[in-house]
């Protein structure tokens, strides 16, 4: 899914135009996600959309949500790398996919179980971990 920005910067964050119903949710950003495959050490990047909380975005998602699955993961994995998603083909666990999310705008580092530098930032490499509250 690719969503156009909008061109306006909610928290230093870029933010998307989300087709109904999701833009009722809130305002959503652009988030880069590297998803490396622990079995094959390949690191692929999924775009992905968040909805801002507050004045950031989600850590506990990646940490403990929904996005710390390898199920999910493994389907992000594959439609990074242009595979078709196959949700009969996953399992539940943790440890097989690593992430690590960046700020598309600013290559910062959101949140992060890689480590090592972000690459492809649009306006820099800065690398900022933020701690967890
Ligand atoms: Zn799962």
């Amino acid at each position: 899914m690719d969503y156009q920005r909008t061109g306006r910067v909610v928290h230093g964050w870029p933010e998307v135009e989300m087709p109904p119903p999701h833009n009722t949710a809130g305002t959503w950003v652009e988030v880069w996600v590297d998803i490396r495959c622990e079995r094959t050490g390949e690191v692929r990047r999924h775009v992905a959309h968040e909805l801002m909380d507050g004045d950031g975005i989600s850590w506990f998602l990646w940490s403990d949500g929904n996005f710390s699955c390898d199920c999910n993961r493994s389907q992000m994995f594959r439609e990074a790398g242009g595979e078709a998603t196959n949700w009969d083909d996953v399992s539940c666990g943790d440890g097989a996919f690593q992430v690590r999310t960046i700020n598309p705008l600013t290559g910062a580092l959101h949140y992060d179980e890689i480590g090592g530098e972000a690459h492809g930032s649009e306006e820099g490499r800065r690398k900022e971990v933020l701690d967890a509250d």
